[in-house]
């Protein structure tokens, strides 16, 4: 049961995810399941994201359970980041978006980063330096 609402719970986005999992593969890329993802990549995607305004140019992007990057190794570099956010998706849901927007917009009003001071951001970053450096992310996830 529980297994069931973490795949439901975001599932509104992991239908957005598959659709654009579906262009992906349009666009001559592949699909692969990894941790309980659909990964998306290759084909032409790094080179459309290349022509991406600078601020909205991305390596790779989860949306649900479904994770969309560059190619492969791109994918497999940033991987533990990505789960980070899918746990997230599974534990705000339908809400996830919503309130990852609404922390960037306060954020961007108040003059900071909106990306990387986004406390969803730094969540999925110190998770992956706890995993990698334990010392170093008790440093970065001090409550400001
Ligand atoms: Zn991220």
């Amino acid at each position: 049961m529980l297994l069931i609402c973490r795949y439901l719970w975001p599932m509104p986005w992991t239908l957005l995810g598959l659709l654009a999992a579906g262009c992906v593969r349009a666009l001559g890329g592949c699909w692969q399941c990894r941790e309980g993802a659909i990964e998306a990549h290759g084909g032409r995607v790094a080179a459309l994201c290349g022509r991406l305004p600078a601020s909205m140019r991305f390596d790779a992007i989860t949306i649900g359970h479904v994770i969309l990057g560059k190619n492969a190794a791109t994918l497999a570099a940033v991987r533990a980041h990505e789960q980070v956010h899918l746990r997230q998706y599974e534990r705000w849901g339908p809400f996830f978006v919503p309130a990852y927007l609404a922390a960037s917009a306060w954020l961007w009003l108040r003059g900071r980063r909106p990306y990387r001071d986004n406390p969803f951001e730094k969540q999925a970053c110190a998770c992956v330096l706890m995993a990698v450096q334990p010392a170093i992310c008790e440093a970065n996830t001090k409550v400001e």
